[in-house]
């Protein structure tokens, strides 16, 4: 039985921060092993590789197996289906051309005072993705990691994707293919993400890491922050669905249960302001759940975490909305425009009823990697940004020193920090004539 709630409730904002605050990821704590595993593979490199993938994986490898050979990725691409094969090189050619109009312009100017200002971006040199292969495996991962890199110019682009018993899906092989992936080794799990940050003697480390990936790649990746670069820590996915009286509530409800069946620990929320149609769109899912394959993992999500709230009207909606801050928004209204231009959180937002956030997740374009947990009051998902740095850069003409120098020497002796003054003042004197 998913949560009900409506505006009109007086406890409403009791329930509704309540719905908020619930906890939806697993709490076990996998801090002691992964730090054990990222100490192993520090210590013994390529061989606690073969040790670990042994034992989690159930795979024997060498040294000289850990990477997939050139023949290896070519005989199981050729696995791969044409339509397969035509579907995801149309994902990777709209991923590729929405992420290069990403790329931002270096600036540069020259103020009033003679300072020639700007900065300029440059990417980073090796990035290393990581593809979550234990339980499922995921193509369209790899190119909304591999590409955004590529397009932002990483000279080096390397895969970490575990293959549990040795099996590998072909298609994540294509998919790093098309993405112009370098190397793809074929670990997981925290020893895969220690692998990519210190390195082996077949590994280099990379500079960021990127990817998803369960909770002892979650807890491998913040363990690594600081010595690399990562993107972020992906909780359980979400979507929330806002729509008015008009739509079709077997859309909505398939909408809603697509988000669920990612996960038990997913959550879709459906917003409406026609509590006739919230009624349709529950019915709609109670019939359609028993029907897919994954019924028991959507069930479970839907049951736990699926809420339906019915407001007075879009514009309460929309202020919901943004206390949500959802990963993924989906405005099924007349004018979705109008009311995306009243919310200002979320990680993505899906455009009137011919948009499915589905489609967002494999080949609208835009990156599926996106904040989730509420992040999206602060953060964005992966874009081309991502693998790119920004320097500063400055050049002051003499006359320029002139100017805005004296005010370096005082604020530098405001702190007591002198050899910041006289490195100032040494030149201004030089420029005045000082012999000194
Ligand atoms: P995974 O590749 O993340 O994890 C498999 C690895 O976990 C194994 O190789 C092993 O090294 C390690 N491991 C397993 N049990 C262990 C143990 N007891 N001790 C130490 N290490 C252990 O694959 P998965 O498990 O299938 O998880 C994939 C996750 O990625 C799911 O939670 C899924 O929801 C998430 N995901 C998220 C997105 C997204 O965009 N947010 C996309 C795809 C997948």
């Amino acid at each position: 039985m998913p949560i009900h709630l409506s505006t009109s409730q007086p406890d409403f904002d009791a329930r509704f921060t309540e719905m908020l605050s619930m906890k939806r990821e697993d709490a076990s704590d996998v801090n002691d092993a992964v730090a054990a595993i990222i100490s192993q593979v520090r210590a013994q490199g390529d061989e606690a590789l073969i040790e670990l993938t042994a034992r989690f994986d159930r795979m024997e490898l060498t040294a000289d197996r850990l990477a997939f050979s050139k023949e290896e990725m070519a005989a199981e691409i050729a696995r791969v289906s044409p339509e397969d094969r035509a579907a995801l090189t149309m994902a990777a050619n709209r991923i590729r051309a929405y992420h290069v109009r990403q790329m931002p312009e270096d600036v540069s100017w020259t103020d009033p005072e003679g300072a020639t200002l700007g900065w300029r971006w440059t990417p980073v040199s090796a990035a290393g993705l990581y593809v979550p292969g234990g339980q499922a495996s995921y193509p369209s991962s790899v190119l909304m990691n591999a590409i955004p890199a590529r397009v932002a110019g990483v000279e080096r682009l390397i895969i970490c994707v575990p293959t549990p018993g040795g099996v590998v899906n072909p298609l994540v092989l294509l998919a790093a293919e098309l993405a112009g992936v370098d190397e793809v080794y074929r670990i997981g799990g925290a020893q895969a993400i220690a692998a990519m940050a210190y390195g082996t003697a077949t590994i280099r480390p990379v500079d960021k890491i990127t990817g998803p990936g369960n909770a002892y790649v979650a807890a491998a990746k913040r363990h690594v922050f600081g010595r690399v670069g990562i993107d972020m820590i992906a909780g359980p996915s979400e979507v929330l669905v806002i729509a008015d009286g008009a739509q079709n509530p077997e859309w909505l409800a398939l909408d809603l249960l697509a988000q669920a069946e990612h996960d038990a620990d997913a959550q879709s929320i459906l917003i409406t302001p026609d509590a006739a149609l919230a009624r349709a769109v529950e019915a709609e899912v109670e019939r359609l759940l028993p029907i897919l394959p994954r019924a028991e993992v959507a069930g479970a999500s839907w049951r736990d975490y699926g809420t339906i709230i019915v407001t007075r009207d879009l514009d309460e909606a929309a202020a919901l909305s943004d206390r949500i801050a959802p990963e993924h928004l989906e405005l099924c209204v007349d004018d979705p425009e109008a009311l995306a231009a009243k919310t200002h959180h979320a990680g993505a937002i899906f455009l009137g009823a011919w948009t499915p956030e589905a489609v967002g997740d494999y080949v609208s374009g835009p990156n599926h990697v996106l904040p989730t947990a509420r992040s999206a009051r602060f953060s964005s998902g992966l874009s081309a940004l991502d693998f790119l740095k920004r320097t500063t850069l400055a050049r002051l003409t003499p006359a320029a020193l002139r100017d805005i120098g004296p005010a370096a020497v005082r604020l530098a002796a405001s702190e007591g920090l002198s050899a910041h003054g006289l490195s100032v003042s040494a030149r201004i004197d030089a420029l005045n004539g000082d012999p000194s």
